[in-house]
């Protein structure tokens, strides 16, 4: 005789609107075993009670497979007395303290395209297909848990048919929550301009595609927010796309309908073709070829370009109708948040688009495309948002104190820390406009409200002119009780990397970035740091220089070379010297500049590698003025040839990386490319000289400075060789994406024992 048991198993980490309770039903079902199963506020409550040879089976296999989306964190499970229960059922929602983690957005799994592209399926060629497996999460949740009435779905009543899709707990849509049909889910629609609707209908996809083939602009609602639109082949409309939304240079990322169409516009790696086919569909920077029948104004002067695959159904019908790639860049203004309402389109944007393609399902939480790149063998983040975020990551122990880092300026995000986790919210932009900060309010709000969060602890940046490091003192000073502490810039850096590998261990951390304030009201950017998560110690820097016209000197190149030029010759050999740099400025400019540099007039000084980069893209003639943030980079790594082993001359000594004899010897070298791959192997050859120096040291590589593909695959190789162990982020942004991450660790190691 078989004896029967009964256990309760509470399940953490994402298992809500990942397909895990009809998983579970189906298990059950198979085992013949009983009892039931509930979302909670902190994840699943599963009972399952029968022969005990099956509820042990039932446990393995819950150990070792679950629904594609889900991850399991914790399975914690208990014994109880068996009830004799019959059947298994899904039980209402316990709502209680909301803990449970978030599913990022999805894009389309394989099984609702083949039911888009089948015409004999009642939801062929919907737009809106979706199930457990894929669709819209984050971007339509408004509370937790997870439930249709808490998403933006609660305004369309499901048909019958639907309904009984839902409640079916053997079908692949049981419980996806924003699952729906032709005749009861949202309307697609074309407005014009002005906001009028034009049409209504999957009719709307080929007036869009008529528009675009004409070489019209549009705007298209995607999953958390509206792309601008163009024909990716016609340069005019491209131009003209650039010209009205005032993106002067910066590179535009380019949708695709398949691989195949990629692969004939470049070289596609496996890493590379992995992660575009990957489930979230990021953009991913890949090198194009040389003659490609693509629009030369996409990225202009480099061979770097921002791929993706369609990714909503949406997107799929609208590419497989126009049959060519389309720019889809986040619809705002400049460096403005992504905008996710036409309203908004129309009031901000009338002039830069001729039609919007939207439909009636609000987009509640708005959140970009994700950015990666793939560097000699390591995958980078550069931009970490949807399908990656809300990110969270397990703690290494329960953290005490409700904590609450809200990152740097550019590139900002914030964290949270909580119970066992930390959480990170998608990418949010640079602080730089009211609306931006607006969207940082609404994020935390967004996050507060979710986790029913209020923080005992605020970690902020150093940098006081930071719109982050403002808030925070605000909140500060209107709730007395709340403890602010501020993180330097390049420690978080570090420790941004160490969070992600869950180090506690000291590291020789590389921190390069643009630049971050230091610990003595210097601006810093160039540092080595012996670091663990609770302090570090600045070991070596580069040689701080001064930049001529502070802020002005980011956005001009010329200005760093010229300053660095200062630091080595006198105004009369500087008039002299035939360069570039030199020759972007009149004589009187030269002598205003060397003014400025001598009675160090609005002269900051720094040690920032990121504008090393400046300089050197400057002296050789590769750039003069910026015309985005990384531009240097970018250029430096398309006229390198390929980095070699021959470096530049340099001296560290205890505490100085001295790069003046690399300036020197670059006014020697004619060829820019040169001038380019030996600027990069002497970086490399500098981070493997000091690493050598502390051979007991695991080395970290963090900061804005490690965006660049070509210097992390030559650094990285070298460390390979070497067998060297080294740490650099994979999984969150190297950038200042990553600094509330960073901020955040330090401070749960921080408040551990107090
Ligand atoms: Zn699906
Ligand atoms: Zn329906
Ligand atoms: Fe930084």
């Amino acid at each position: 005789m078989s004896t029967s048991k009964r256990v309760r198993i509470k399940i953490t980490g994402i298992v809500q609107g990942v397909g895990f309770r009809p998983y579970l039903y189906q298990l059950a079902q198979r085992l013949s075993l009983s009892g039931s199963v509930c979302n909670d506020g902190r994840g699943l409550d599963v009972v399952i009670e029968g022969d005990t040879q099956q509820v042990d089976l039932f446990l393995t296999t819950l150990q070792t497979k679950s629904p594609p989306l889900s991850r399991i964190d914790t399975l914690q499970h208990e014994m109880e007395m068996p009830t004799g229960e019959v059947g298994f059922t899904i039980r209402r929602s316990n709502t209680g303290v909301a803990t449970t983690m978030i599913s990022p957005d999805m894009a389309i799994c394989d099984a609702c395209l083949s039911e888009m592209q089948d015409n004999t399926n009642r939801r062929y060629q919907y737009p809106f297909i979706n199930c457990t497996d894929c669709g819209p999460r984050y971007s339509i949740i408004k509370a937790l848990p997870y439930d249709r009435p808490s998403t933006s779905m609660s305004d369309f009543t499901m048909c019958e048919v639907c309904d009984a899709e839902y409640a079916n707990p053997g079908d692949r849509r049981y419980h996806a929550q924003p699952i729906s049909c032709f005749s009861c889910g949202p309307t697609l629609s074309l407005l014009d301009s002005e906001g009028r609707v034009m049409r209504e209908g999957v009719e709307s996809i080929k007036i869009i595609c008529r528009l675009l083939l004409e070489g019209k602009s549009v705007a298209i609602k995607g999953l958390g927010g509206f792309h601008l639109v163009c024909d990716a082949t016609d340069e005019e409309a491209v131009q003209r796309l650039r010209t009205n939304k005032q993106r002067p240079s910066k590179p535009l990322a380019v949708m695709f309908k398949d691989l195949q169409s990629i692969k004939v516009i470049a070289e596609v790696s496996e890493a590379e073709e992995r992660l575009i086919l990957s489930k979230e569909r990021p953009i991913v920077i890949i090198k194009k070829r040389r003659e490609v029948a693509l629009a030369p104004s996409i990225a202009p002067g480099i061979e770097k370009i921002g791929v993706f695959l369609a990714y909503t159904p949406l997107h799929i019908l609208l590419l497989e109708e126009l049959d060519r790639p389309i720019v889809a860049t986040s619809a705002n203004m400049s460096d403005a948040p992504i905008i996710t309402e036409e309203v908004e389109i129309v009031s901000k944007l009338r002039d830069v688009v001729d039609a919007i393609l939207t439909y009636d399902r609000e987009i509640v939480n708005a959140c970009d495309d994700s950015v990666l790149m793939v560097a000699g063998t390591q995958t980078l983040m550069l931009r970490m948002a949807r399908g990656f975020a809300p990110k969270s990551l397990p703690l290494p122990f329960r953290s005490s104190k409700k904590i609450l880092a809200v990152g740097a300026n550019q590139k900002s995000s914030i964290a949270l820390a909580l119970g066992e986790h930390i959480i990170l919210s998608p990418h949010i932009g640079d602080l730089v406009s009211l609306e931006a900060f607006e969207y940082f309010e609404r994020t935390l709000e967004t996050f507060k409200r979710f986790y029913d969060f209020e923080p005992d602890i605020i970690v902020c940046d150093k940098h006081p002119g930071y719109e982050t490091t403002k808030w925070a003192q605000q909140a500060k000073s209107k709730y007395p009780n709340i403890r602010l502490i501020e993180v330097q810039h390049h420690y978080a850096h570090a420790c941004a990397v160490m969070a992600e590998y869950k180090l506690d261990e000291s590291v020789l951390a590389f921190c390069f970035d643009g630049t971050g304030y230091g610990d003595e009201g210097t601006l810093w950017g160039g540092e080595v740091l012996i670091a663990d998560p609770l302090k570090y110690e600045r070991v070596k820097h580069f040689r701080p220089f001064r930049l001529l016209g502070g802020e002005k000197a980011v956005k001009e190149p010329r200005r760093v070379a010229l300053s660095l030029l200062f630091d080595i010759y006198t105004l009369g050999e500087v008039l002299e010297i035939d360069n570039p740099t030199v020759h972007s400025f009149t004589e009187s400019e030269l002598r205003t500049m060397h003014a400025m540099w001598e009675r160090d007039i609005n002269s900051p000084s720094s040690s920032s590698v990121g504008r090393l980069f400046d300089a050197v893209a400057s002296l050789a003639g590769i750039s003069q003025i910026s015309g985005y943030e990384g531009e240097s980079g970018l250029l430096i790594e398309t006229t390198a040839e390929r980095s070699d082993d021959d470096s530049f001359s340099y001296e560290i000594d205890d505490e100085v990386i001295d790069y003046r004899p690399m300036i020197r010897e670059i006014l020697d070298t004619s060829s820019k490319s040169e001038i380019a791959s030996k600027f990069i192997a002497t970086l490399s050859s500098i981070i493997l000289e000091i690493a050598e120096q502390y051979p007991e040291l695991p080395v970290v590589l963090s900061g804005g400075v490690f965006q660049n593909a070509l210097l992390v695959s030559v650094v990285t190789e070298k460390l390979r060789v070497q067998k060297r162990r080294f740490y650099i982020q994979k999984d969150t942004p190297v950038n200042d994406g990553g600094i509330a991450l960073g901020q955040l660790y330090h401070v749960i190691h921080r408040s551990k024992d107090v």
